[in-house]
């Protein structure tokens, strides 16, 4: 069993690695941004209060993402493990997780961080704008918000795992396959007992 945190700044991969891990290991992949755009789609109430926070480049509020999270969990007990993208973006998000966790005998088996540069993240957003459709993905100065405000709230989790014990830095940088071998490598190199639970 082993549950990872895919962590890292907009544009430096999560998503697209998420989806090649998940697939290795048998993880269940839960990406908070995807949950968030697909009840945006549905036009719930959740969906509703999310949509202009989401297009300002904004964070909904940790009690949202929380609850969403514990929904997929309940759903998911006898889970193999789960790939967190995009969850915790913020301290108070982080220590949800770990009560989460262990309330399911589960733990984080490690906080994988994507580093890619600042200039290289926006070159790569903006590109995604003119496909992926995303109003948050199609505009400088949003753009540059999301990366202030994960400067602010959510670098912090670096921290936050490294006390732990759980940060694990890789390059971000390079082609598609060569970062999911650089992640695949650390991953199969973790000590047995973070991967138990
Ligand atoms: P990216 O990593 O490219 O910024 P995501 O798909 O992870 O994209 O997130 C898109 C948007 O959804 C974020 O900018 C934010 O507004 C919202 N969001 C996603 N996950 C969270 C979260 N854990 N906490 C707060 N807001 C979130």
């Amino acid at each position: 069993m082993i549950n990872l945190v895919l962590f890292g700044p907009p544009g430096a991969g999560k998503g697209t690695q998420a989806a090649f891990l998940s697939r290795a290991y048998k993880l269940i992949h839960l990406s908070t941004g995807d949950i968030l755009r697909e009840e945006i789609a549905a036009d719930t109430p959740i969906g509703q209060t999310a949509k202009d926070i989401i297009c300002r480049g904004e964070l909904v509020p940790d009690s949202m993402v929380i609850d969403l999270i514990q929904e997929k969990l309940d759903k998911n007990p006898r889970a193999n493990g789960f790939l967190f993208d995009g969850f915790p973006r913020t301290v108070p998000q982080a220590e949800a997780l770990d009560t989460l966790l262990i309330h399911y005998g589960r733990s984080v088996s490690a906080m994988l961080s994507l580093e890619v540069e600042k200039e290289e993240l926006i070159a790569r957003l903006m590109n995604r704008g003119t496909t992926s459709g995303r109003d948050d993905d199609s505009n400088h100065s949003i753009i540059e918000n999301r990366i202030e405000i994960y400067n602010q709230k959510t670098a912090p989790l670096i921290s936050y795992y490294r006390n732990a014990g759980k940060y694990e830095s890789i390059n971000g940088t390079g082609t598609i396959e060569e970062i999911t071998s650089r992640l695949k490598a650390l991953i199969e190199k973790l000590p047995q007992d973070r991967k138990s639970r």
